[in-house]
């Protein structure tokens, strides 16, 4: 029988590893741990062919050869980021690394969507209203159709390439920008040359591009100050890619009149966790949430049934094969 073991397992994966588990029962037995892989978890391996983990912080590099030593040559990650691994120090122990580099882009495209028709149609104020009994039918309810706006999806890949088939369902003219621009999205798409050019001419500005370095502050101070006035901003790809305070000056100065940030550049202290009545310590956090223009939510974009059963069953499935072929879908340092 085939021993694998699952590290980090959350409440709300057990259905999914449940499922999977049942559907392997004649071949693998398969043991869930809440626990991370820790030393007191690396002295139990002996007996175990894989492991799955969902690693957060960063990987201690002299656990590779502990796991090597127990016959370990792989690490499934159950998320698409990795740079929690020190792949130099995994090759040396020949430890290869899989992630998972796409779960549901549908959940995200949809989660832009869905925030988009939020801000267009003034929901959170609508609910603020109803909360004081108020209900005249107030200006700052009158809304838009998506069909009329001018929608920019910054970032056609796997992501804005569904934002962008979602918009144009609804009838709306959609600009992009990237900089490898995608030929089969021609009958979806106008491609414009810059993101300059993107921000000044659309109504809504939904960004798909990856948090690399190069896109660290890709909306800043100077691009927002091209944007067409009352522009809404969508960001459901990487805090890093926006300088949150050069935002929240133009949504001050109404310039950009409305944005929906599910990813936020200094998130990795407070998303995820409850912090409950503590004082918030971040400043700029603070002024986000209390912002009327201002939809936040914790990097929750992915997070639908369908997205959590492939970060499960992907990572296992890649498991199994490493165990039985030495290869897996999704290694990162092959
Ligand atoms: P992808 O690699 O499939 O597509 C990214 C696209 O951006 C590519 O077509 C690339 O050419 C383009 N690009 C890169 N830099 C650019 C630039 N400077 N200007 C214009 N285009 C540029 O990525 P994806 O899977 O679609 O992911 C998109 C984003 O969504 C990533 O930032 C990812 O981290 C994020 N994401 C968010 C969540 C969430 O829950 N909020 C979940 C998963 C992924």
């Amino acid at each position: 029988m085939t021993k694998i073991k699952v590290f980090d397992v959350r409440e709300d994966e057990l259905p999914a590893l449940e499922q999977w588990k049942a559907a392997h029962q004649v071949e693998v037995e398969v043991e869930l741990i809440e626990s991370p892989l820790d030393i007191e978890q690396l002295a139990q391996l002996a007996d175990v062919d894989g492991i799955s983990i969902s690693q957060t912080t960063q990987f201690d590099s002299a656990f590779y050869k502990v796991l090597a030593d127990n016959g370990i040559y792989h690490i499934a990650q159950r998320s698409a980021g990795y740079d929690q691994f020190d792949l130099e120090a995994a090759n040396l122990e020949n430890v290869k690394i899989s992630n998972v580099p796409s779960y549901s882009p549908q959940s995200i495209a949809e989660f832009a969507v869905t925030r988009t028709l939020e801000l267009v149609r003034h929901t959170a104020q609508i609910d603020r209203n109803m909360a004081q009994n108020d209900f005249t039918w107030n200006l700052n309810l009158q809304g838009r159709t998506v069909e009329s706006l001018k929608i920019g999806v910054l970032g056609t890949g796997r992501i804005g390439s569904r934002a962008a088939k979602i918009f144009k369902g609804f009838g709306s003219e959609v600009l992009a920008y990237d900089i490898a621009p995608d030929a089969r999205l021609k009958d979806v798409v106008t491609y414009v040359d810059s993101l300059e050019t993107l921000i000044s001419q659309v109504d809504v500005l939904t960004l798909h591009v990856p948090g690399s370095k190069e896109n660290h502050y890709l909306i800043n101070e100077a691009v927002l100050k091209l944007a067409k006035p009352g522009l809404l901003l969508i960001n459901a790809a990487r805090g890093s890619v926006v300088d949150t305070q050069a935002l929240i000056r133009s949504l001050e100065d109404g310039h950009v009149a409305g944005v929906a940030i599910d990813t936020y550049e200094n998130e990795g202290a407070y998303f995820r966790y409850d912090w409950g009545n503590r004082e918030l310590e971040d400043e700029i956090l603070k002024a986000l949430l209390k912002h009327d223009k201002v939809l936040l939510s914790p990097h929750v974009a992915f997070y639908t049934d369908e997205a959590v059963k492939n970060l499960v069953d992907i990572p296992l499935d890649d498991v199994l094969s490493f165990i039985h072929t030495r290869q897996a879908q999704n290694i990162v340092n092959p």
